[in-house]
């Protein structure tokens, strides 16, 4: 069997968890051996992680086998046929360009300091915001995003209730460059939320378009949890059993410090840093700011770019049953 050896590439001088490579020549099956696997800071991500595989660049599949990590190189097979490998589905800006032609929305989308951004609904009616990919290479919010805004276009008339404004792609520079978790300038959205970076207050001046604020949703992929969850905090606006029965049963709910607390030690055993107070996120200054805050952790693991999509749908389905 060939084999093919690649190193994790670094962005804003940390080793990024994503990958992606496309083979020469795909007649035979290809060992890929990721050589510097454990430089990520997700490294148990890797144990019995399966990548996704193309033959086109367009169509993708989850490996049917799960790669080996033995602490320091993560490898797995790309099959016969196979031409390209990455760490999930890519998700780039032409992708969800697309996907706004082929729902006929593409007029919905407006455009602030280069950041796209969609409004649909009455903004005298209390507004849902909803973010994707302030971490650039966490795709699978994009894919449950498409789901999202599926099922609001077709339900649109039925949701009285609410407004909503949609950042799809909230960290456009990373995004676009390929980028797993920072900005091309080395800024983690998700701890600048207090601070004056530009792009920040790019984001910040496309929200303030809101006049009444009902809740945000920030969507997040976890590399090594097996199991999705949410953050939240706030419920001035709606009561906690609203969003309890909003959320599908697959995301459990962390907010109880000592639950909390329970799984943050879980991950700090398997070597995440996990800091408890993060002032600078999202959700914190989005609670500060008179939101009720969730931010939704799908799982790399486990939710294939299908499964996150259908989430996408399920919940707004529970949304119009509730509203
Ligand atoms: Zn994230």
């Amino acid at each position: 069997m060939k084999t093919v050896t690649i190193q994790l590439q670094k962005e804003a001088d940390i080793v990024k968890h994503s990958f992606s490579l496309t083979l020469d020549d795909c007649q035979s099956d290809t060992k890929v051996i990721i050589e510097n696997a454990y430089e990520s800071n997700y490294a148990n991500g890797w144990l019995n992680y399966k990548p996704y595989i193309s033959k086109d660049g367009q169509t993708w599949q989850i490996s049917e086998k799960a790669g080996s990590y033995d602490n320091k190189q993560f490898s797995f097979i790309i099959p016969a046929g196979f031409k390209m490998a990455s760490w999930y589905q890519p998700y780039t800006i032409t992708d969800f360009n697309n996907f706004a032609k082929s729902r006929g929305i593409e007029n919905l989308i407006e455009t602030e300091n280069n950041i796209p951004f969609i409004k649909i609904g009455d903004f005298n009616k209390p507004t849902i915001l909803i973010m994707a990919r302030q971490h650039p290479g966490e795709t699978q919010g994009s894919f449950m995003l498409e789901g999202i805004i599926d099922e609001l276009v077709e339900i649109k008339s039925k949701l009285k209730k609410f407004s909503f404004l949609i950042i799809p792609l909230a960290n456009i520079s990373g995004v676009e460059n390929l980028n797993h978790r920072y900005s091309v300038e080395g800024v983690d959205f998700n701890r600048a939320w207090n601070s004056d970076n530009k792009d920040i207050q790019n984001l910040k001046q496309i929200i303030s378009q809101i006049q009444n604020k009902a809740f945000c949703l920030d969507l997040h992929a976890d590399e090594a949890s097996k199991k999705s969850y949410i953050y939240y905090g706030g419920c001035n606006f709606l009561p906690e059993s609203f969003y309890q029965s909003l959320f599908p049963k697959e995301f459990m709910f962390l907010k109880e410090l000592s639950r909390l607390r329970r799984f943050a030690k879980n991950l700090i055993r398997h070597k995440r840093i996990v800091s408890l107070a993060k002032p600078d996120t999202a959700k914190n200054y989005f609670i500060k700011n008179g939101f009720d805050s969730f931010t939704i952790e799908l799982v790399a693991h486990t939710q294939t770019p299908q499964e996150c999509y259908k989430l996408g749908k399920k919940l707004i389905k529970n949304l119009k049953k509730q509203a």
